[in-house]
C-alpha cells in the first residue's frame, strides 16, 4: 500500500526524469474480460485525456463499456482536486455507489486522478468508504490493469498513490470519443506553485516529453484521420525548459506545424512564459489556430502577488496587446478567480477594469476554493461567501456582454469550421468550432462531420454562433 504525502509531493530535486517506453503493454493474463465498466471524469482536459488512456486499457482487458454507471460492474471515478465543488461531487457519487454496492457486493469501485493524490481524501475513504476497491494516483495510471487483476482474481484491495516528482510514460494507448480531434500531452506536472493551486502537488514536477515522441504521435494521429490536435500541459509555454538547452514551445509549434495536421491548438499558457517567438510562431503558421487561452486570474497587482502569479496587470495587458496586434483575428480567453482571501472591493474593481479593457472572447470564472496543503489555505479570509457570490455575478455580466459582442462581430463573415458532431439542440443541425474556437451550429446532415467547411455566420448568441454552409 502507498498513501499520498503532500509534503513529499512538494519536493523538487535534480533527479533526472526517466523516460519509460515499455511499461504500458497488457499481458494476455490480464485480459480477463466478462465485465462492463463505466468511467466518470471530472475536471480539466488532462483528466479527460487520462480517461481516454484508462478506457483504452479497459477495452484491451476485454471489458465492455457500459452505457451508464448503474449497469457497470466496474466504476472508475477519475477525479479533480482543483475546487471544492468537484470534490463534493465525488463524495456525493461515492454515496450513490454505496447504495449499489449494498445491493450488489460484486461491483468494483476505483478512484483515481488528482483527488487520489490528496492525503485527506485517501484518509477519509479509508475511514468511511472502506469498500472502495482501488485508489491510484496520477503517476501510475498504467498499473491499473494489474491492480484490477488483483481485485478480481485475488480479492485484494489496492491503494497505490505515489507522491513522487514523476517520470514520463511513453507508448500509452488512448480510446478517443472524437475521431477528428485529439489531445497530445507535451508535458506533465507543474513547478509554478501558484499559492492557491494543488496541481504541482498532485501532478508532480514539470516533465517535458521528447520532441520526437510528440511528432511521432502527431504523425500517427494524422494516419488515423485526426484533423485537429491540442497540445496539452499545465503550462505548455514552459515546454522544453526541463529537457533542452535551446528548444522551447515556439520550436515545437514550428515543428508540429510542418506535419500534415490541419489544425493545432495548445492549452494552457501561463502569461509569464509567453515569449515573442511564440507569438511569431502562432502568427506565421497557417495550421496553428488563432486562439490563445491566457489565464489572468485577477486584475489586482496585490492579489496577483499573493497568488504567486509572477506578472503584473500591466505586463499581462502588454502581452495581451502584443498577441492581439500580431495574430490576425485571434480569440483570447481567460480564467478568473474572484474572492481570493481578503480580496478588497478595489481589488475586484481592478479585475473588472481589466475585463473591460481586454473584452475577452470568453472567460471561465470561479469563486476561490481553499485547497488544503497550499500556502493560500493558511490565509485567514475575512470576506463572506455572499460577497464573493455577488462579485462572481457582476463579473459574469461583464464577461457575457463581451462574449456576445465578440460573437456579433462575426455576423456576415465566412469562417472555417471543423464539423464534429450532430448538434445537441437540433438533430437537423451539425456543430463544430471555428479557428478561433467558437461553437457554430449549422443546418446540415451527418455527411459534413469530419470536414473543414466554409460557413457563413448568420446569427450570434453569447455562447455560440449560427451558420449556413457556403
Ligand atoms: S501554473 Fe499555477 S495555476 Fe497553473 S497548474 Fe501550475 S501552479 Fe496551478
Amino acid at each position: 500500500m502507498n498513501v499520498p504525502n503532500l509534503k513529499q509531493a512538494r519536493i523538487r530535486t535534480n533527479k533526472e526524469v526517466e523516460f519509460k517506453y515499455d511499461v504500458t503493454g497488457i499481458d494476455d493474463k490480464l485480459k480477463i474480460g466478462n465485465k462492463t465498466f463505466f468511467i466518470k471524469t471530472y475536471g480539466c482536459q488532462m483528466n479527460e485525456h487520462d480517461s481516454e488512456n484508462i478506457r483504452a486499457m479497459m477495452l484491451e482487458m476485454n471489458f465492455k463499456e457500459a452505457k451508464d454507471m448503474d449497469s457497470a460492474d466496474i466504476i472508475i471515478l477519475n477525479t479533480c482536486a482543483i475546487r471544492e465543488n468537484a470534490h463534493n461531487k465525488v463524495f456525493g457519487m461515492l454515496g450513490r455507489i454505496k447504495h449499489r454496492k449494498e445491493m450488489d457486493s460484486g461491483v468494483i469501485t476505483c478512484l483515481c486522478g488528482c483527488m487520489a493524490q490528496e492525503e485527506n481524501v485517501v484518509e477519509e475513504i479509508r475511514n468511511k468508504y472502506k469498500w472502495v476497491d482501488i485508489i491510484f494516483g496520477t503517476h501510475n495510471i498504467h498499473e491499473l490493469p494489474k491492480m484490477l487483476y488483483d481485485v478480481i482474481k485475488n480479492n485484494e484491495k489496492r491503494i497505490e498513490v505515489l507522491s513522487i516528482e514523476g517520470d514520463v510514460i511513453e507508448n500509452m494507448h488512448y480510446a478517443r470519443d472524437n475521431k477528428y480531434k485529439a489531445w497530445v500531452n507535451i508535458m506533465y506536472g507543474c513547478d509554478k506553485f501558484c499559492t492557491y493551486c494543488i496541481v504541482p502537488y498532485t501532478r508532480g514536477k514539470q516533465r517535458s516529453r521528447k520532441k520526437e515522441d510528440i511528432i511521432n504521435e502527431v504523425n500517427d494521429l494524422i494516419k488515423d484521420g485526426v484533423l485537429e490536435i491540442t497540445l496539452l500541459g499545465q503550462n505548455v509555454n514552459a515546454y522544453g525548459k526541463d529537457l533542452y538547452d535551446d528548444y522551447g514551445m515556439e520550436d515545437l509549434l514550428l515543428d508540429v506545424s510542418k506535419t500534415e495536421i490541419k489544425r493545432i491548438r495548445f492549452v494552457t499558457s501561463h502569461p509569464w512564459d509567453f515569449t515573442d517567438k511564440m507569438i511569431d510562431a502562432i502568427a506565421s503558421c497557417d495550421n496553428v489556430m488563432p486562439f490563445v487561452h491566457l489565464p489572468v486570474q485577477s486584475g489586482s497587482n496585490d492579489i496577483l502577488k499573493k497568488m504567486g502569479r509572477r506578472y503584473t496587470k500591466e505586463e499581462y495587458i502588454e502581452l495581451f496587446n502584443k498577441i492581439k496586434s500580431r495574430v490576425k483575428d485571434v480569440s483570447i480567453t481567460t480564467d478568473i478567480i474572484v474572492g481570493f482571501p481578503n480580496e478588497s472591493d478595489e481589488d475586484f474593481k481592478a479585475t473588472l477594469d481589466l475585463v473591460d479593457y481586454c473584452k475577452f472572447d470568453l472567460a471561465y470564472t470561479f469563486i476561490y476554493s481553499k485547497r488544503e496543503g497550499t500556502p493560500a489555505s493558511l490565509i485567514k479570509d475575512e470576506i463572506p461567501l455572499k460577497v464573493k457570490q455577488e462579485r462572481l455575478e457582476v463579473l459574469n455580466e461583464h464577461i457575457n456582454k463581451y462574449a456576445l459582442e465578440n460573437n456579433k462581430k462575426l455576423i456576415g463573415k465566412t469562417v472555417k469550421v471543423l464539423v464534429e458532431n450532430i448538434s445537441e439542440k437540433d438533430p437537423n443541425q451539425v456543430c463544430g468550432y471555428t479557428e478561433g474556437q467558437k461553437l457554430v451550429n449549422i443546418s446540415g446532415g451527418a455527411d459534413l462531420i469530419g470536414k473543414i467547411v466554409d460557413v457563413y455566420i448568420s446569427d450570434a448568441k453569447t455562447w455560440s454562433l449560427d451558420g449556413i454552409i457556403k
